[in-house]
């Protein structure tokens, strides 16, 4: 027969999937000595069963139970049905991971309305004893028989109201007696059945209620938010009651061993003298800080500081703790690695390295690499929050930071009020390439169509710039400039307040707070960089974003759009002249002076990275994403190119495709326009040529052609570009060494990387497109339908943002063994999106790429995940 239940001393810490994290941790507590009321555990096995069957205690486990009762009753010579001492026990749930949308505890399980008197002459305090029973109906009632806890409250501040008692603790036995009558009777009237008076029938109905606690909504809602599996159950913890409300010398209090929010090196917590757990919680008495326990008790502060420390040095991680004082005697509830704050979390890693505690490995498993981002952008204040109205919550978190600023809806007002000093917030549908200038004098960009890795997303990150993308929510009006939100309207000029780290967005200005890299931060930053296998390159092409990147300690960079390079006014006039000219020998006149630009672009790149490796994309968009939209701005371009107008609404017409994403882009433009390549290539050298010569810095420039879905695209584009090089340095009489590689980003291509790897030098996915090609999705469109499908269980998560491991994952995985089988020394890296998310950045790991690429602002969160994906691996083959 399998065993569903287990003493506390028959457990340990390893058995948090059985006996769920409570219940482990309480086993290990015992076993370690510590002074925990003593109790057994329902395993999560058992949870599961129950739910999968008859959804009742099977006859096998009731008995389980019963055994374990007595058992319990040996050892504390006590009878939880009997008439000699009252044994009283409190229900818990606990399942492997904490979970706060689960029913938690009753108390003082085991009373009825005989069985309070005995407590009461036992105790010879019969207020304590109708508390204690007031308490478990109340706490019965509600997470048992699903009664709304205001019917109690209420009645119980109607009681205290009427009779002129201030606190629950002045209440009389007689009191409490009435209100016990009134709580039976409210039980009564709306369940329909009375409270029962057998402990074992109330004891049964908890744990039923406990194991059908795991699929409440809410339950169901943490575990979709936290990504913990359905089908792991709760287990149930059933434990003698020590009693934290009998008086002066008795108490309950919850403590930290370091303090949550800073991480300082002290104990930190509350307590409440003659209360009970929920009492503290509950907010009807404010609980003392810890340390003045020193004075109220304290034999058992001191005492309670020793387990503090103990308990740390054990689990080796700050703790956080639960306990209770009976007439003076300390117990231990509880304890678990306690939650922290991203700039606590940083120096307790580091400072528990420092005392010897841990190792640099274990120090950095104890990181969340999301959370690392907060230390990287000020925050909005807590005070500010807890008053803030929110204009919107659906958004994306498509780039962190907090930003306060006015609105407005187009790009060239908000270049001018930047100007003027004003902080501006760009309100888009969607932003395009000719936005740029307009989302570099923002402080945040927000848009309402397009998703995680749309244009306006991937350059917020890309900047650094606080950014909330897809906000469908919000009807915004670029013409009338203003936008309705579900609360109502803000026009042009209104402040709001934007967090890219959550998506959500607020009305007026909000306080921040800057946070700033600390010692801590750069000391854990260093040992992730040392035990990450995988390298970490940004995404970047301007000398801020890289000289960022290199600050958090980039190997180089793994993609630079060139496209981003003419989004400059001058720089797009000319290759508005070279998209619009008709002949080869136009187009090459404007190619000659992009040229120029370039090579002062490329220079400055290459003098900035010093000896680290840049891969340069050549142009990936189509054409049209460089021309004007609006009437006005059509009629300045025919001005400024001196054509008419009709003759650019022509061209306009003929660059229209229907679908562009699929369109004339990528290589396809290089194919056509062989000379747009050799002139990006020629630029690419000639810096190179240019460094050599001026400076002595040998570079090796990476030169990376996109969406290549033919063996042929890549030889024939490779060629052109070798001839025209080997040309131009037996010209120029010097040699510089240079690579041409491949981007992957269509399923055909992961197909045919045998193929490719004959002629690539390198791979690069771009899982960005790859992505969007794999499933079909517009990474422009799909935010609409994503998250309704991520949150009907459609798709486990947004595949933008974290690997399809089936789909996706496995066409990577084909097209690293394929191109590995020609070339198995060939250099893969990937530069999309997910370059910068760490459950992506594992399944990289671990099929053995070279690098990761994100943005300058995530590398630190690649790093740490790259750190521990390593690490785990090493701990799984040990
Ligand atoms: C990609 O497709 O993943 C990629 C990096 O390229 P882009 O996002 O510029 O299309
Ligand atoms: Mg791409």
């Amino acid at each position: 027969m399998l065993k569903q239940v287990y003493q506390f001393d028959e457990g340990n810490a390893d058995m948090k999937d059985l006996l769920g994290g409570k219940g482990a941790n309480l086993a290990e507590m015992t076993r370690l000595g510590l002074p925990v009321p003593p109790g057994f555990t329902i395993t999560t096995e058992a949870c599961m069963s129950f739910l999968n069957t008859t959804k009742e205690l099977s006859d096998e486990l009731k008995k389980e139970i019963d055994e374990h009762l007595s058992l319990l009753e040996k050892k504390t010579n006590k009878s939880f049905e009997g008439d000699k001492d009252l044994l009283l026990v409190s229900v818990r749930s606990g399942a492997k991971f904490s979970m706060p949308g689960m029913m938690d505890t009753i108390l003082n399980l085991g009373l009825n309305d005989e069985t309070v008197e005995q407590l009461a002459s036992l105790t010879e305090d019969e207020a304590f004893a109708y508390d204690c029973y007031r308490r478990l109906l109340q706490m019965f009632g509600n997470v048992v028989f699903g009664i709304d806890m205001q019917y109690f409250e209420n009645y119980l501040t109607f009681y205290k109201q009427k009779h002129g008692v201030k606190l629950d603790s002045d209440l009389t036995g007689d009191d409490l007696k009435s209100i016990v009558t009134e709580f039976k009777r409210i039980i009564l009237e709306i369940k329909k059945k009375p409270f029962p008076q057998s402990a074992k029938e109330q004891l049964h109905l908890a744990i039923e209620a406990v194991f059908h606690s795991w699929n409440n909504e809410r339950a169901h809602i943490y575990r979709e938010l936290n990504r913990i599996p359905d089908d792991i159950g709760t287990a149930v913890n059933i434990q003698l009651m020590v009693f934290g409300n009998s008086g002066d010398t008795s108490g309950t209090g919850v403590a930290f061993t370091r303090n949550p929010a800073t991480g300082e090196n002290k104990l930190f917590g509350e307590y409440l003298i003659n209360a009970q757990g929920e009492d503290v919680v509950a907010g009807i008495r404010t609980p003392e800080p810890i340390e003045k326990l020193k004075n109220d008790l304290p034999a058992v502060y001191e005492e309670f500081t020793r387990l503090a420390h103990l308990l740390e040095q054990h689990y080796r991680d700050m703790q956080d703790i639960e306990f209770t004082v009976e007439k003076g005697k300390l117990y231990i509830l509880q304890t678990r690695n306690g939650k922290r704050t991203a700039q606590a979390s940083v120096k307790i890693a580091v400072d528990l390295v420092e005392e010897g505690l841990i190792q640099e490995e274990d120090a950095l498993m104890t990181l969340n690499p999301d959370m690392i981002s907060h230390l990287l952008h000020p925050e909005f204040s807590k005070v500010a929050l807890e008053k803030a109205v929110k204009v919107s919550d659906v958004g994306l978190p498509a780039s962190p930071g907090s930003a306060v600023g006015k609105i407005c809806f187009d790009a060239a007002t908000a270049k001018e009020w930047a100007a003027q000093g004003e902080k501006v917030i760009l309100m888009r549908q969607e932003t395009s390439p000719e936005d740029i200038e307009g989302m570099v004098a923002s402080e945040a960009i927000v848009t309402s169509r397009g998703g995680m890795t749309s244009h306006a997303a991937v350059v917020a990150r890309g900047m650094g710039t606080c950014c909330v993308a897809g906000c469908s929510e919000l009807e915004i009006d670029e013409f009338l400039k203003r936008v309705v939100y579900p609360g109502g309207q803000l026009n042009e000029g209104d402040v709001i307040s934007v967090d890219g780290s959550n998506g959500v967005i607020y009305l007026g200005e909000l306080e921040v707070e800057v946070t700033e890299t600390s010692h801590y931060f750069d000391t854990v930053m260093a040992w992730a960089k040392k035990h990450a296998r995988l390298d970490v390159r940004m995404n970047a092409e301007t000398v801020s974003d890289i000289k960022t990147g290199l600050y958090f300690g980039a190997d180089g960079i793994g993609l630079i759009r060139t496209e981003h390079m003419f989004f400059g006014a001058e720089r797009l006039i000319q290759m508005r002249r070279f998209i619009l000219s008709n002949s080869y020998i136009e187009r090459e006149k404007a190619l000659k002076v992009i040229l120029d630009y370039q090579m002062d672009d490329f220079k400055e790149i290459f003098e900035t990275l010093n000896d680290l490796p840049g891969v340069i994309r050549l142009l990936d968009p189509p054409l049209h994403e460089f021309m004007p939209t609006k009437e006005e701005d059509i009629v300045l371009l025919a001005q400024e190119m001196n054509v008419s107008k009709n003759e650019i609404e022509r061209r306009l017409k003929e660059l229209h495709e229907v679908n562009p994403m699929l369109g004339h882009r990528g290589c396809r433009l290089g194919m056509t326009y062989p000379e747009l390549y050799i002139m990006q290539s020629e630029a690419i050298i000639r810096s190179a040529i240019e460094m050599k010569r001026e400076t002595g810095l040998d570079v090796t420039p990476e030169i990376m052609i996109p969406l290549v879905g033919t063996t042929k695209e890549l030889s024939e584009l490779k060629e052109k570009i070798e001839l025209y090089l080997d040309a131009l340095m037996e010209e120029e009489d010097i040699n510089v060494f240079y690579r041409i590689g491949t981007m992957i980003e269509l399923p055909r291509a992961c197909l045919i990387a045998n193929q490719l790897a004959k002629t690539a030098d390198f791979f690069s996915f771009g899982t960005n497109d790859l992505t969007q090609m794999t499933f079909g999705f517009s990474r422009d469109d799909a935010a609409k339908y994503i998250n309704e499908y991520v949150s009907k269980g459609v798709l486990p998560v947004d595949p933008f943002q974290t690997i399809d491991k089936d789909g996706v994952g496995e066409l990577i995985k084909t097209a690293v063994e394929k191109g590995r089988s020609t070339t198995p020394t060939i250099k893969i890296g990937v530069c999309g999106e997910l370059g910068g998310d760490p459950t992506s950045i594992e399944f990289f790991d671990d099929i053995n790429l070279d690098y990761v690429s994100c943005s300058p602002y995530r590398i630190p969160i690649a790093y740490i995940a790259a750190a521990q994906s390593t690490i785990r691996r090493a701990s799984n083959n040990e």
